[in-house]
C-alpha cells in the first residue's frame, strides 16, 4: 500500500486496486487517538492494517454500500470502532433504514441488493453504528485537516482540505472514470454542481479521492472534468425531453449513464435501471421539469 504524508500526523492510504467497487482510498490520523477515514484494501488486509496501527476509530464518509462494506467486521473483530457521519449514520442501522434512505424500497428492488449487491461487496448493517461530529476530524488532526462539506453525491458528503500542502482528499466527487455519480434518489445535482464549485476554488495542489490514485497535474482539469460530464449528461436528458421523451423510463432507455444494464448479470437489471432512473429525475429535477408518471 502507498502512504503519502499530507500532513503532520495525516496520511493518505492508496489501495492497491484504484477504480474498484471493492477497496477506497483513505485517511490516517496519528494524534492522542488514531483514527482512520475510510481505507479498504481487502477486508483481511483492512483487519490487519487496523490492528497494526492501533486504530481506534474509523470514520466512514458515507453510507454508500462501497464505503460500509466490511465495517461490521471492523466491528466485530478488532478494538476498532466504526463510526458514520452524523447525518447518514441512521441509514445503516438496519435493512428497513437502508432500504428506505437509498429508495430501493420505494421500487420494489431491496431484495435485490440483498441477494446480489450485499453478499458481493460484503455488506451487512451495523445496529449500533455511531455517529460523529465532523469538527471531531479537523480536533484530531489538529487543524492540519479542514472538512468542506461536499454533499449532492450523498446528503453528508464531504472533502478534507490540508491547506498547509495544498492537498485536497475529494472522496467520491466523481474523480475515477465512473465519472460524477448520482444514481439514488437523495442526490442532488444543484448540490453536486455547488461542490465541483468549492472543490475548485480550492486551487489545491494535490488531490486525492477514493477510487483513483494521487492527481499532481492538472488538478483543476480533473475538478472541471466532473462539472464537464455532468453538463454533458444534463444537455443530452433535455435533448431527449425536447424530443418529445416525457417519462423517466423512457430518456432512462435511451442509456446516457450505461452503455448497457446488465453488466452486473441479468438479474441486476432492475437494479442499474434504477440508478439510471434515478439519474435522469436528478437532472429533470435541476432543469425544474416534471416528468410525466409512465401509464
Ligand atoms: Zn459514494
Amino acid at each position: 500500500m502507498k502512504r503519502i504524508t499530507i500532513a503532520e500526523g495525516v496520511e493518505y492510504l492508496e489501495a492497491p486496486q484504484q477504480e474498484s467497487w471493492l477497496m477506497n482510498n483513505g485517511l490516517l490520523i496519528t494524534g492522542e487517538e488514531i483514527i482512520m477515514i475510510d481505507g479498504r484494501f481487502g477486508d483481511d488486509e483492512t483487519l490487519a492494517f487496523i490492528r497494526e496501527n492501533e486504530v481506534s476509530r474509523y470514520f466512514i464518509s458515507h453510507f454508500h454500500i462501497d464505503h460500509v462494506s466490511g465495517a461490521w467486521r471492523i466491528d466485530g473483530e478488532t478494538n476498532c470502532r466504526p463510526a458514520l457521519n452524523k447525518v447518514e449514520h441512521k441509514f445503516i442501522q438496519s435493512g428497513e433504514a437502508l432500504s428506505q434512505a437509498t429508495g430501493y424500497q420505494q421500487a420494489g428492488i431491496y431484495h435485490l441488493v440483498e441477494g446480489i449487491l450485499a453478499p458481493r461487496m460484503g455488506f451487512r448493517c451495523i445496529a449500533g453504528i455511531a455517529p460523529y461530529e465532523l469538527d471531531e476530524i479537523e480536533a484530531a488532526s489538529k487543524g492540519q485537516l479542514r472538512v468542506i462539506q461536499a454533499p449532492g453525491h450523498s446528503p453528508g458528503h464531504f472533502c478534507l482540505y490540508a491547506p498547509l500542502s495544498g492537498a485536497l482528499f475529494a472522496c467520491d466527487l466523481g474523480l475515477d472514470r465512473f465519472g460524477p455519480w448520482y444514481g439514488f434518489p437523495h442526490c442532488n445535482l444543484e448540490q453536486y454542481l455547488s461542490s465541483i464549485k468549492t472543490a475548485g476554488e480550492l486551487k489545491v495542489r494535490q488531490l486525492f479521492s477514493s477510487h483513483s490514485p494521487m492527481i499532481s497535474e492538472d488538478v483543476e482539469g480533473a475538478i472541471s472534468r466532473c462539472k464537464s460530464i455532468i453538463e454533458k449528461r444534463h444537455s443530452m436528458v433535455l435533448s431527449k425531453w425536447y424530443k418529445g421523451k416525457r417519462t423517466v423510463e423512457e430518456i432512462a432507455g435511451e442509456n446516457i449513464f450505461y452503455q448497457k444494464t446488465d453488466g452486473f448479470g441479468k438479474r441486476a437489471v432492475p437494479l442499474v435501471s434504477f440508478w439510471q432512473e434515478s439519474m435522469v429525475r436528478c437532472h429533470l429535477e435541476y432543469a425544474g421539469l416534471d416528468p410525466e408518471k409512465p401509464f
